[in-house]
């Protein structure tokens, strides 16, 4: 058995909690939807968020919505004496709201804060060492998803990520993926899929191309996503989110039927955009 197939009766199982909660939500996220997008908005996406400029006019529709959605919904706030600004939350909502076009699925319910401390930072983590012990550690970090709580990210990693493009690096990606994994409540690296029978194709895939990437690290070869997706299935999943929106082209030619299960998943075919 895959560590992805437990996740697959898990995600099956709140897929109808889920479909009345979002009923409940529709109305109220209609009308934030109308609200007009700002010019200068438009134009900081246009400087900040490389993606953005290669989206088609259709979808860069659509982004405005949700960002719009997005910042109405989501409480920013600044740590370590960092101010809040609209260019802050502009380009993290763009890039969050990236994850959501053409899915039903307009925004991240369970989402309420987004904390931007303006650098790397150091976080404290109790890592388990048997026998109900365990270690203090520091680690220092660009951003993390917490389940049912908030995303975390440094503003000087989204800024540079949002603008170089194309090197399969995107902390906003990377976490909100994680969002995304956590809706059904349990970070494994299997979001909710739209219909039951998706979830045996998707373990089948993510099982194999996870154990390759495995392989290719312990064998010291290079892979087209980065090795930190070999950690563990939720981390295999925000890495090849990033990987597919960020090198799209090397995805699908390397790894055809990764890129087309998170081609279903995410809506989108980014190698039509650039
Ligand atoms: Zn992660």
């Amino acid at each position: 058995m895959g560590v992805f197939d437990l996740a697959i009766a898990v995600g099956a199982s709140v897929l109808v909690f889920m479909a009345g909660k979002r009923a409940f939500s529709n109305w109220k996220l209609k009308q934030l939807a109308v609200l007009p997008f700002p010019a200068r908005w438009g134009k900081m996406l246009e400087r900040n968020v490389t993606l953005y400029r290669h989206l088609p006019d259709e979808l860069k529709e659509q982004l405005h919505k949700d960002i719009n959605i997005f910042i109405a919904e989501k409480h920013f706030e600044g740590l370590d004496g960092l101010e809040i600004t609209e260019e802050m939350k502009v380009t993290i909502a763009a890039e969050a709201s990236m994850l959501l076009l053409n899915r039903k699925n307009r925004d991240y319910p369970g989402l309420f804060s987004i904390l931007v401390y303006p650098g790397a930072y150091v976080a404290q983590q109790k890592i388990p060492v048997g026998g109900g012990t365990h270690i203090d550690l520091q680690t220092v970090r660009a951003g993390e998803s917490w389940q049912h709580g908030p995303v975390v990210l440094a503003w000087d990693h989204v800024k540079q990520e949002a603008v170089n493009f194309n090197n399969g690096h995107n902390v906003v990606l990377h976490e909100f993926a994680h969002q995304l994994d956590q809706e059904d409540g349990i970070s494994d690296g299997a979001p909710i899929l739209e219909k039951r029978s998706s979830y045996l194709t998707w373990a089948r895939i993510m099982n194999k191309e996870y154990e390759q990437l495995r392989s290719d690290m312990e064998h010291h070869k290079k892979s087209v996503m980065d090795d930190y997706g070999a950690t563990n299935p939720a981390e295999f999943f925000a890495v090849a989110t990033e990987t597919f929106f960020e090198k799209p082209k090397q995805l699908k030619k390397i790894k055809p039927d990764l890129y087309a299960e998170l081609k279903g998943f995410y809506r989108v075919d980014p190698v039509e955009w650039l």
